[in-house]
Order: structure tokens, then C-alpha cells, then sequence
């Protein structure tokens, strides 16, 4: 395998790399430095073709500039594709499938928590002939409730959608060019990037990979967002929720009826009921509450209907930086 992009910096861009990175980036000034550092020479080390894209998703700090400055640096390996705003990790991704070029596709994080030198590993690995390589990330380097609570959601999901993911939250994965090219015939307005691939992939593995802390900077995820983010996978990829619950409706109207039917023959053999008044409130608090989430989880599905049709751009590129010009875009 020639390394051709030493040779000459034009060849790569007009024609296909072997490997193309897919990196977010949002608020990553303090550890941009520090990744290219790391990832360019791990990336050469792999005797690939290769090209590196970068997706700025509307950073307010001095990523983009950064970002235009590695491309003025390396423009024979560095795309940099620049949103006008914060369209999420996702969708950055999503752009960065659009506009790969390369046999295999690999995400990673740009906070260093996705060592760059264990890419050779999944590039031998889909090599092997795996269409979609997942992780597990060995000593996961987060937070304990971050850990606890993304083992529970996890479990959740595999049972919800029966996507087998171990370690559904690391973003190293290596995708094969006919899932990319499926997941960008997509136009799903929320996604959760690797379980849409494990839907189109033919022969899945996984491998252990190393995760480390961030390098500088901190989360980009806010609880909330977690939770937005779970959501999205849960009711994205599956209507089990709501056959759920419509099977927790029926199981409680059958059990009222049995209630009703034994209060009616107490009545007529004992008599009339007056204590219990709090009982009542308990049962009536639980069934109103599970009505509630009834109408939320519906509610969910609904909004995802309405931003689907709606069919807003998911996403705005402001410019992309590749071949040594910029060019205008939207999408
Ligand atoms: N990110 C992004 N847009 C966002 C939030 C995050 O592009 O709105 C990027 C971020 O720059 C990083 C990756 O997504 O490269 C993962 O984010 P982070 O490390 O904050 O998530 P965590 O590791 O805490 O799950
Ligand atoms: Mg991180």
C-alpha cells in the first residue's frame, strides 16, 4: 500500500482513500493541538491512503479557525467541513458520511477519550471482511454515574431494540462503504449514528479498544442532552415502547375488572365500603402518572413525525475546506 499523499498532496484528494476519519468537533480549542499531534502520525504509521475529516458542528470557541489552519497545514490528507451552527454530534457525523470518499469509515472523538493509535486495529479488523466494527472501551475513563447509568440504558436498548451493542456510547467504529452509503440514503432528522449502522450491517464484530480521559476541555453532554440522547435511540429504532404500553393498558383494565366485579359482590354480602379513601388516591396517583407517560411517549413518536415532515435541512454548511478551495454548500 503506497502512502501516496507524501508523494504528491494532490493525487489524494481526486482520488478515493483507502480509510476516511470522521471527527466532530464542538468547543475542542484546548485539545485540537494536541490531537493532531497524535492522530496524523498514527494514520501514517498505517501504510493506508487516507483522508481526515473534520466537521466544526458551530463551535463558539477558536476550533474552527484552528481547524482551517491544520488544513492549511495538511490540504492533501484534511477535509474540514464548517456548520453555521450546532446541529449535534450526529448529524456532524452524518455530514462527514456524505462526504467520505474512503473504503472504510471511522469515527472518533476529538477529545482524545478514542486513542488514535487503535485504529490500525479496527482498519485489520474490517479488513478481515467485518462491514461494522464496534467497541467496548476497556476501562472506560468517565465518571461512575456516566458508567452506572450507560450499563442500565444499555440494557434497556438491547431489549427494546435488539441492537447488539455492548458499549453503545463509543463512537470508535469502523463502518464499510455499503453501510455509509445506506445511512446517507437516510433522512432521519434525530439518529443515533451507531445503531443506525448496525441495522444495515451484514456481518457485525466487535472489538476491545483502549479509552482514556479527556485530553482538555470538558463534556459536551449535559445531562439532559444524555437523556434527549437516549430517547432518540429508544424511540428511533423501535415502537416496542409503545406495544409496551399498550400491553400495560390492557393488563390494568383487566385487573379493574376483577376489582370491580369483587367490590360489587362485597357489596351485596358485606356491604358498602367507606375507609380506604388514601388507598384510592395511591391506585389513582399510579394510574394517572402512568397515563401521563402514556401521552409523553406518544407525544415522543408524534414530534419525531412532525420534525420529519416538516423536513427542515437537518444541517447547514456554512463552507467546506478541501482540495485547497472552499466551497459554498447547503444541505
Ligand atoms: N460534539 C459535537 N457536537 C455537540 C456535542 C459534541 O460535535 O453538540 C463532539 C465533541 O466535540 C466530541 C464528540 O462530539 O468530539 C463527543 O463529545 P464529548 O466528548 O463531549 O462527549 P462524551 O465523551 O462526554 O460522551
Ligand atoms: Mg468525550
Amino acid at each position: 500500500m503506497s502512502t501516496m499523499h507524501e508523494a504528491n498532496p494532490a493525487v489524494s484528494t481526486s482520488v478515493s482513500p483507502a480509510v476516511s476519519i470522521v471527527i466532530p468537533v464542538y468547543n475542542e480549542e484546548a485539545g485540537l493541538a494536541q490531537l493532531f499531534a497524535r492522530l496524523y502520525p498514527a494514520l501514517d504509521a498505517l501504510g493506508e491512503t487516507y483522508e481526515i475529516i473534520f466537521i466544526n458542528d458551530g463551535s463558539r470557541d477558536r476550533s474552527a479557525a484552528i481547524l482551517r489552519e491544520q488544513f492549511q497545514a495538511r490540504p492533501d490528507v484534511t477535509r474540514v467541513i464548517l456548520f453555521n451552527g450546532n446541529f449535534g454530534q450526529h448529524m456532524a457525523i452524518l455530514a462527514g458520511f456524505e462526504h467520505a470518499r474512503g473504503e472504510i469509515m471511522i469515527t472518533l472523538d476529538a477529545d482524545l477519550q478514542n486513542p488514535p493509535e487503535e485504529i490500525g486495529k479496527l482498519v485489520a479488523k474490517a479488513r478481515e471482511g467485518y462491514d461494522y466494527v464496534g467497541t467496548i472501551r476497556m476501562q472506560r475513563q468517565d465518571s461512575a454515574f456516566r458508567r452506572y447509568a450507560s450499563k442500565a440504558m444499555n440494557a434497556l436498548r438491547e431489549k427494546i431494540t435488539r441492537i447488539k451493542m455492548t458499549d453503545q456510547g463509543c463512537m470508535l467504529r469502523a463502518y464499510g462503504r455499503n453501510i455509509v452509503d445506506a445511512i446517507n440514503s437516510c433522512h432521519e432528522v434525530y439518529t443515533f449514528v451507531p445503531a443506525l449502522g448496525y441495522t444495515f450491517a451484514r456481518r457485525p464484530v466487535e472489538i476491545e479498544v483502549a479509552h482514556e480521559e479527556r485530553a482538555a476541555g470538558e463534556s459536551k453532554y449535559s445531562l439532559y442532552s444524555l437523556i434527549r440522547l437516549n430517547f432518540d435511540l429508544m424511540t428511533g429504532f423501535s415502537i416496542v415502547p409503545l406495544q409496551w404500553f399498550s400491553f400495560a393498558g390492557i393488563c390494568i383494565a383487566a385487573l379493574s375488572f376483577l376489582f370491580t366485579a369483587f367490590l360489587a359482590l362485597r357489596r351485596l354480602f358485606i356491604g358498602s365500603e367507606a375507609e380506604g379513601v388514601f388507598t384510592l388516591f395511591g391506585i389513582a396517583f399510579f394510574l394517572i402518572g402512568m397515563t401521563l407517560f402514556g401521552i409523553g411517549l406518544l407525544g415522543e413518536y408524534v414530534g419525531r413525525i412532525y420534525q420529519q415532515v416538516r423536513a427542515r435541512p437537518r444541517y447547514l454548511v456554512q463552507a467546506v475546506l478541501q482540495g485547497g478551495a472552499a466551497h459554498g454548500e447547503e444541505r
